[in-house]
């Protein structure tokens, strides 16, 4: 079985990756560790897939998979993940932003227990206002919502074993945040200094419009995270929290005014705060029929997805 698996996405970085991979051969070299490298085409127009195959051609060690067409960094990192038969696996962009060099400083770390180690582009080389900008409040977004004391999720350098990627799914953009994800499930995180180099050939993929995807992408692992075995705990408290709401606000008094109206035949009048009552105690109902389905459908998912909303670490005996 092969040691290290280093896994590359690569969307329109023809001209980076020759430089890449004698980077990554030089450190990989002194390491005397085995390994294999498997760089994935993620669509691109600009003759990767051709330098990709003279690479495949010169090393057996390399392995390339193209997509049809660019299905995002997230999906080629997936299928990277699902294609590694390394112990321990390593990301990292194709773009040479991150360094080789920081690679066996990462698996020392592993070494020392974790599950994942990440990098942290503490010096960080990218224009401030459309990366470091956004990146400084979706890290902070981060800390918060995740609880995972972390500088920088978004950072690709990172080192994961074997058992920690057998428990992620990547959807869409979700690879800024395995750290979290994987932290919710119970895996040990730990973070290390790494360089970071400014872009040499190319452009970037990504403009400050990722900090709104970001930041929905982490209320969605939030909710994911506290609430997918029990969403009727949020929506049914949020549902009982508006139909209380409601009927102190005047939904009450509706029944009082409907007697007046039909049998009496007094007219009624409905005040702005009643008629936000009422808008209340509907939507209060509805939240709850929400829990109530959604609860389903999660039962449902887990056991068609044959996932667990838990996480076993060892089994002790036999
Ligand atoms: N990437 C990819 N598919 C995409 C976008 C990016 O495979 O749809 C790769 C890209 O080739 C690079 C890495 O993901 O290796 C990070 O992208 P980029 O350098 O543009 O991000 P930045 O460093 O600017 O945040
Ligand atoms: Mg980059």
């Amino acid at each position: 079985m092969v040691e290290l698996s280093i896994i590359v996405p690569a969307f329109n970085e023809a001209e980076s990756i020759p430089e890449l991979y004698d980077a990554l051969m030089a450190t990989l070299q002194r390491m005397e560790r085995s390994y294999e490298i498997i760089i994935v085409d993620d669509g691109s127009r600009d003759g990767t897939r051709e330098v990709l195959a003279g690479l495949v051609q010169k090393d057996p060690k390399v392995r390339a998979l193209v997509f049809r067409r660019n299905f995002g960094q997230g999906a080629a990192m997936d299928a990277g993940f699902k294609e590694a038969q390394g112990e321990v696996i390593i990301t990292l962009d194709a773009d040479l932003q991150n360094d080789p060099e920081d690679i066996p400083k990462l698996l020392e770390k592993m070494d020392e227990g974790f599950d994942v180690v990440t990098g942290w582009r503490s010096d960080r080389k990218d224009p401030f206002l459309s990366k470091r900008f956004p990146s400084l409040i979706s890290n902070w977004l981060h800390k918060r919502l995740t609880g995972l004391d972390i500088h920088d999720s978004g950072c690709t350098l990172k080192c994961f074993s074997r058992e920690a990627v057998s428990h992620l799914d990547l959807f869409g953009e979700m690879h800024r945040y395995i750290p979290a994800l994987l932290h919710a499930q119970g895996f040990r995180i730990a973070e290390v200094a790494v360089t970071h180099h400014p872009r040499r050939h190319g452009v970037t993929k990504y403009g400050s419009a990722r900090l709104v995807n970001g930041i929905l992408d982490l209320l969605y692992i939030t909710f994911w995270s506290t609430f997918s075995n029990r969403p009727l705990h949020l929506f049914g408290r949020l549902g009982l929290f508006l139909v209380i709401t409601g009927f102190l606000a005047g939904a009450l008094k509706l029944g009082q005014q409907i007697y007046l109206f039909f049998v009496i035949g007094q007219e009624v009048f409905i005040g702005p705060i009643q008629l936000i009552g009422i808008v209340c105690v509907i939507l209060g109902f509805l939240f709850i029929c929400f829990g109530f389905l959604f609860e389903v459908q999660v039962r449902i998912f887990y056991r068609m997805a044959s996932t667990r909303n838990y996480s076993i670490r060892e089994r002790i005996g036999p």
